[in-house]
């Protein structure tokens, strides 16, 4: 069998593209990642991802300053209510059936 030239470069272009795609994925793990577990204390995981993939360290530090962002508000003043309660934190209304909205 006859290896021509354009054939090792075909294998050379695959090895360099694996490469560069493994050299990507171990810096989003390396700085996405801890962006992603501090961004999950404020309920913005994805956010917190995108910052330390941007800004490394910095990202990290803005990612702990995020506000929590909470899935349900309270019908009666708008106030973010933590999944489970019963009680808005804001207001004291009563979050039964009807007493929280999605975001
Ligand atoms: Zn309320």
């Amino acid at each position: 069998m006859v290896i021509t030239g354009r054939e090792e470069n075909v294998t050379d272009d695959a090895a360099s593209l694996l490469l560069v795609v493994s050299v990507m994925m171990l810096y989003a793990a390396l700085l996405g990642g801890p962006g992603a577990l501090i961004g999950n204390f404020h309920n913005q995981a994805r956010a917190g991802f995108c910052l330390g993939l941007l800004l490394g360290p910095l990202g990290w530090l803005i990612a702990a300053l995020l506000p929590t962002h909470y899935d349900h508000l309270c019908r009666t003043c708008r106030g973010g209510v933590p999944p489970g309660a019963r009680r808005c934190m804001h207001c004291g209304e009563s979050l039964g059936r009807g007493g929280r909205v999605r975001t």
